[in-house]
Parts: C-alpha cells; sequence; structure tokens
C-alpha cells in the first residue's frame, strides 16, 4: 500500500480521523495523495459510497477514476469522483425538492444566460448583457442574492445590474432552471437551512478528498464545510502559487481559513518533486521567486539536472509555430537515432504546446497540420458548444424539463416550422402575464384570445409533438433502439436539411452532421451502459432510458474527455493544463502583453513594464506569474519558451518584448540568480579547501 509513495505522503494518506491539507509545490504528488488515499480509507473499512474525491474538471475525474481503478479495481466506480459541479447536480435531483425545484430541472449554459439577461435587462447588446453575467457571476460566488446585492453596491451601475440580477432570479425559478454559479450555490442554501438534508450527507460521506483546492471559491469552501461537518474528515491538497482562477472568484482565503475553522488541521508538507528535472524546476522556482509567499514551500528534484531550458525568439507567430513543430521533429528524431534499433521514435502524446488565450491554437494547428502531426486542442471550443450539438440538446432538455422556456424557443424554431416570430412573442407576453412558462401556456384554453386560430394550431400540434417524444424517450432503453430512435426523430424534424440550407459551403454542412452522427453515436452507447458517466451523476453502468441519459448531458463539458489515450500533441491554453505532465513541454507566446496579458499597455498608466501599479494590476500581474509557473512546471523532461518579436494589438502589428518571466526565470548563466542551495555548497567547498590548505601550511611547517 505505501508502495511509491514517501513519508510526508504516507503520512498524509494514513492520516483519516480529522482534517488534512496537504500544501505543497507543483509534481510534489498531491494528486497521488488523494488516489491512494481512496484505497487507504477502503482498505481501512469504509464503503467505496462513503467517500467524495473532488476535482477541479470533468477531464481530471475521469483520469482519477482510472487510477483509483488500477489500485483498487471495480469498487472505484462506486466512490463519488466528481467536480464540486457534478456534486451539486446530484444532490439537486436527489433534494433539490425541498427548494421548489423538479428533479429534472434544466442547466442553462453561458449563451441561454445571456439571451436571458438581455431580456431581463431589456437590451439587444450582447456586450452588456455579457458584462452583467460576469458581475452577477461574482455576487453569486460571494455568496449574495439579488437584495443582498443591492444592499452592498457601490454605484449605480452596480444597483441596476442588482436589480436586472432580481428579474433573471425570478426567471430560472420559473424556468426549473439553475445556472452554473446555482450548482454551488443551491447545494450550499441546501445543507445550511435544511438540517435533514445535512445530516444525510454527513452521515453518507465518511471522508472528502478536495484536489486542486487552492482554486476553490468561498461558496465552495461553505459546501465543503458542511458536507463534512464539525468532524471534519477531510483532505484538501493544494499549492497557493498554482491559484490562477482568482479572476473567477477563487480565493486563497480559503487556505488561509482552513487552520482557523478547524484548529486540529494537520498540514503536512511535501518537498520533493517527481516530475521535472533540476533545470526546470530552477527556472519554475526563480519564476514564482518575486511573488509574495503565503506559505513557504521548498522543492526539490532527484530527476538530474536535465536539459538546460531553452528560450526562443520568432518573427511573429506563424514564425514561432514553424519553431515549435521543429522542435518537436527533432526531439523525436534525436531519440530514434538514440534508441536502439531506431524503432522507438516518442509517441506524439509526449508533447504539449501551451499559450494564454485559446485563439493562439490556430496558427499552431496549422503547423501541426501542415507537418502532418496528429493533435488534439484542449480547454478550446468544447463539442458541446457547436450550434448543431446545441441544437439537439435544446431538444433534450425540453423533453426533460417542458418548462425550460430558453430550450423551447430553440427547438421550436429548429429547424423552422412556420411558427413565427411574432406568435412567440404574444406566447410569451401571455405566459408572463400568467407566470407559467411557454410549453405550459401553449395548451391554456384562453390562448386563442391573443392569438389566431392557426397559430394556436400550430402550437399545439409542436407541444403534442414534444409529448409525444417525450414519451417514446422514457420507452427507449438500450445502444439500438436509442439510436434508431433518433435517427426516427432526426428525419422527422428534417434536421439533416435544415444543416444543408442553413451552410453556404457544402463540406461544412456535411461537417456538422457528421457531428450530429457522432453525438447520436454516443448518446446510445449510453443508454446501452457501455460508458460510464464522467461527470459522476450516476454512477452505475447499467441499460438506461434516453430520457435519464438526456438529463445527465448538460454537465459534460466535451466527449472526447474520454479519448484520453490518442497518441497526439496536445495544445492547451494554461489554464486548462493544470495539473497535468507531458515529457516535452513548450510554452508560446510568452511575449510581454501576452504573459503576462495586457499588464503594460492598457492599464499600467506609465506603460513602462517597471512603472508604478496599482493593487489591482499588481495582483493581476501575480495570478499571471502562477500561470507562468503552472506552465513551466507541466514539464517532465524538456522545456522550451518562445517569444515573438511582433504581436498583434487590435488590428495592428506591434514592435514587442520577451515577457518579463522570461528574465525571472534566470537561465542565462551570466545572469543566473544563485540557487542559495549551490551557493552554500561553493561556499563550503571553498571553506573546505581553506581548510586544508591550512592544514597543509601547517604541515608543511612542522618540524
Ligand atoms: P500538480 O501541482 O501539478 O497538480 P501534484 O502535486 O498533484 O502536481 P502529481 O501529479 O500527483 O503531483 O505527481 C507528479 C508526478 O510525480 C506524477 O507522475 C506522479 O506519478 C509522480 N509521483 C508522485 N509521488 C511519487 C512518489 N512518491 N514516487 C514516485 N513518483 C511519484
Ligand atoms: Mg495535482
Amino acid at each position: 500500500m505505501s508502495a511509491g509513495l514517501n513519508l510526508a505522503q504516507q503520512e498524509a494518506v494514513n492520516y483519516m480521523h480529522g482534517p488534512c491539507l496537504v500544501l505543497a509545490g507543483a509534481g510534489s504528488g498531491k494528486t497521488r495523495v488523494i488516489t491512494h488515499k481512496i484505497a487507504r480509507l477502503i482498505s481501512a473499512g469504509l464503503a467505496p459510497q462513503q467517500i467524495a474525491a473532488i476535482t477541479f474538471t470533468n477531464k481530471a475525474a475521469a483520469e482519477m477514476r482510472e487510477r483509483a481503478k488500477s489500485l483498487i479495481g471495480r469498487d472505484a466506480k462506486k466512490v463519488v469522483i466528481c467536480t464540486f459541479h457534478a456534486l451539486g447536480v446530484r444532490m439537486m435531483r436527489e433534494d433539490g425538492s425541498v427548494l421548489g425545484l423538479k428533479p429534472q430541472f434544466s442547466i442553462l449554459d453561458s449563451d441561454d444566460v445571456t439571451s436571458i439577461l438581455k431580456d431581463a435587462g431589456g437590451t439587444t447588446d450582447a456586450a452588456t448583457a455579457r458584462q452583467w453575467q460576469w458581475t452577477i457571476s461574482l455576487w453569486k460566488n460571494m455568496g449574495l442574492n439579488a437584495t443582498q446585492a443591492e444592499a452592498q453596491a457601490r454605484d449605480d451601475n452596480e444597483r441596476v445590474t442588482a436589480r436586472i440580477m432580481g428579474r433573471y432570479e425570478e426567471r430560472l425559478a420559473a424556468y426549473q432552471s439553475v445556472d452554473f454559479d446555482d450548482l454551488i450555490g443551491l447545494p450550499l442554501k441546501l445543507l445550511r437551512d435544511h438540517p435533514q438534508v445535512r445530516e444525510k450527507w454527513q452521515a453518507q460521506l465518511g471522508h472528502v478528498l478536495v484536489d486542486e483546492y487552492q482554486d476553490t471559491n468561498a461558496t465552495q469552501y461553505e459546501v465543503l464545510k458542511l458536507l463534512v461537518g464539525e468532524r471534519g474528515r477531510f483532505t484538501a491538497v493544494g499549492d497557493d502559487d498554482q491559484s490562477i482562477y482568482g479572476w473567477r472568484g477563487a480565493t486563497l482565503d480559503n487556505l488561509k481559513k482552513l487552520p482557523i475553522d478547524f484548529p486540529q488541521l494537520k498540514v503536512i508538507k511535501l518537498e520533493q518533486n517527481y516530475r521535472s528535472t533540476s533545470a526546470i524546476l530552477r527556472a519554475a522556482n526563480n519564476v514564482i521567486g518575486p511573488n509574495p509567499k503565503l506559505f513557504p514551500k521548498t522543492l526539490f528534484s532527484e530527476l538530474g539536472e536535465g536539459e538546460p531550458v531553452r528560450v526562443v525568439d520568432a518573427d511573429n507567430e506563424e514564425h514561432e509555430a514553424e519553431r515549435a513543430v521543429a522542435r518537436i521533429q527533432s526531439i523525436r528524431a534525436g531519440n530514434a537515432a538514440t534508441a536502439s534499433g531506431g524503432a522507438s521514435a516518442l509517441a506524439w502524446r509526449s508533447f504539449a504546446v501551451l499559450y494564454r488565450a485559446n485563439h493562439q491554437a490556430r496558427v499552431l494547428e496549422q503547423a501541426l497540420r501542415k507537418a502532418a502531426i496528429p493533435y488534439k486542442v484542449s480547454g478550446g471550443q468544447s463539442f458541446f458548444d457547436r450550434a448543431e450539438i446545441k441544437d439537439l440538446c435544446a431538444w433534450f432538455r425540453l423533453w426533460v424539463n417542458n418548462d425550460d422556456d430558453p430550450a423551447f424557443l430553440r427547438a421550436v424554431t429548429t429547424p423552422k416550422r412556420g411558427i413565427g416570430h411574432t406568435t412567440l412573442q404574444n406566447l410569451g407576453t401571455f405566459a408572463s402575464k400568467y407566470k407559467v412558462s411557454l410549453f405550459e401556456a401553449l395548451f391554456s384554453p384562453s390562448l386563442g384570445s391573443v392569438l389566431p386560430a392557426k397559430a394556436v394550431g400550430s402550437l399545439h400540434e409542436f407541444g403534442r409533438y414534444v409529448n409525444d417524444l417525450e414519451f417514446r424517450a422514457r420507452q427507449t432503453t438500450g445502444a439500438e433502439d436509442a439510436r434508431a430512435f433518433m435517427m426516427d426523430w432526426l428525419k422527422e424534424i428534417g434536421y439533416e436539411k435544415h444543416l444543408y440550407d442553413g451552410e453556404d459551403s457544402e463540406k461544412l454542412a456535411a461537417a456538422r452532421w457528421t457531428n450530429v452522427l457522432d453525438f447520436c453515436d454516443w448518446m446510445s452507447q449510453r443508454c446501452g451502459g457501455t460508458i460510464d458517466d464522467t461527470a459522476g451523476v450516476t454512477l452505475e453502468s447499467e441499460k438506461k432510458n434516453l430520457l435519464e441519459v438526456a438529463q445527465t448531458i448538460a454537465l459534460l463539458s466535451t466527449i472526447s474527455e474520454r479519448e484520453q489515450d490518442q497518441d497526439v500533441v496536445t495544445l492547451s491554453t494554461l489554464h486548462a493544463a493544470k495539473g497535468l505532465e507531458w515529457p516535452h513541454v513548450m510554452l508560446v507566446g510568452v511575449t510581454e502583453g501576452m504573459l503576462p496579458f495586457k499588464l503594460g499597455d492598457e492599464e499600467n498608466p506609465t506603460g513602462r513594464a517597471d512603472g508604478p501599479m496599482s493593487e489591482g494590476i499588481l495582483q493581476r500581474l501575480q495570478e499571471e506569474r502562477r500561470l507562468m509557473y503552472v506552465g513551466i512546471t507541466r514539464a517532465q523532461r524538456s522545456l522550451a519558451v518562445s517569444w515573438t518579436k511582433r504581436r498583434k494589438k487590435g488590428r495592428e502589428m506591434v514592435a514587442a518584448q520577451p515577457s518579463r518571466f522570461i528574465a525571472e526565470m534566470a537561465l542565462d548563466k551570466t545572469t543566473v540568480k544563485e540557487d542559495p542551495r549551490e551557493k552554500l555548497k561553493a561556499l563550503r567547498a571553498e571553506f573546505a579547501k581553506k581548510a586544508l590548505d591550512t592544514a597543509a601550511a601547517a604541515a608543511a611547517s612542522a618540524p
């Protein structure tokens, strides 16, 4: 059991009866502690269902389940391994009724929220609506409702936003819908205000483990506290230097509060990094050096000095991408040359190219394609963000929850079925007057008073069709039947034709239709029970009916999350790379203005990198520095960092400088900031030599 764990890790794994915090730098085996602790808790007598391990992404959950499976076998399936959001869904499907929520409530995505806010705030401008969305989300993450937000508003702008938030909340309640923030906020309400629910969950969970604890927000912390109760049987692992979601409301206060809220907290530090060579680790430690230290940490590696970290300059993004591709090819070639037999070229999956912002992927994709190198983009547009998939999901949502108005509007107009804008507007006015959903309004006997008979007729037809589909979906179990059902339905609504009509290029339409077919395959496999639920909403892999499967999809951000074993190069944002590792990593766009992102030009009044900074900018700079630290520490054996001499700024190309973080890595031997331990070694050697010299001199002068 203790195999593959150092003493400090073992201590963390064996400490089971109280609160435990593992605080340690990158690659020190924090996540490994969690997987091993799951096994340990089971061997100590907890049932797998009594253990919840909370990860930051669905992908991390899937990976952890795989690891747990190799340690404990089939029992791993029963352990609750999921994100805070997925756990929230689970809690609300079980107990949300005490908050007036039906078990089939819908989960709105960000676009749905934007359009509801446009409506609630009376604007057609998406940018304004998204600004409200952003603020409302931050408030929700701080645990404020509309009334509380209004009370603490600092200016008119915030007061207006708070009032819009009020209208937004009403609409969500009427639609039986929740947004992503509610997946944390409502479970908190459940646990806080309903003792019987709280007691149930506390009794059910014997131990809760949280990975990437530094990126939890205030509400998540409250949920955690209520889940574990006074006994506080939990294990949190994290690294304050890797906190990179401050912009989304994550707060390091959660780390600071732990020892205060749980005085019996056991804090364990890990100091050995098992991931990276010394050269890489030194660059990482140097970069994070200038940040204020919340918890002082040391980190060393025994993997040897390794290759020096390379800095690569390029003329522009295209050139940079070419150089990245060339580097991948040359490392592979070098490896094949040294390997005996020459047959063992490095796998493509050994490489990752990381960048600050999603849009940077495009140029890299083009270069990789040109070189015929297989790759995947992670952290980019997800499969579920594609319009065609959203169309289908809207229909599913409507079957599951008839009151989901945004889904209703999308389904009734996709494909067009002769129900026009005016009809829908009148239906909407009617529905809000009687405080019912659009679907309910449609069957109201008095609808004829506001709409012509023909319009009422088409609405009725649509309503009956949805009811009929819902009924059939409930009867449909097993992969084959589910697939047949979906193909029939798509034919009935003429979806393929709709795609071809809407798309100028036939090729694009065909690609969309392929996505639709992939999606249907995937849905039907889930009905057949051949795929586990990566979101942890349903844990047993038994046959399900199509309606049940439809309920779980809102949470999954990408279908390809399961395809971990593809042998491809990874392109990823730095944010999405958190927690992961690759033998060879390239960080591109390490250019001032890109990483750190837009600090100098817009907000620093002097425009000088070393100019005076406001507190806000300073904090952002520190978060960017942590992001750089996260990037560097993804690399196991080699790391290259590149920057461009020119970069895009709006539509223009401007001259650019290497990121200040490159200098901070202190790579150049002449400017290397000394490693204190190296310095100490050198000093000791000098002392020893002096002592020897003195001794020798003494010996020589002795008679
Ligand atoms: P991050 O901060 O990036 O999330 P982490 O602290 O979670 O990193 P892990 O991902 O758990 O670190 O571990 C980093 C690497 O080191 C992994 O490949 C892991 O298998 C390996 N590792 C961890 N602990 C040990 C150990 N005691 N012996 C050998 N290898 C280890
Ligand atoms: Mg980790």
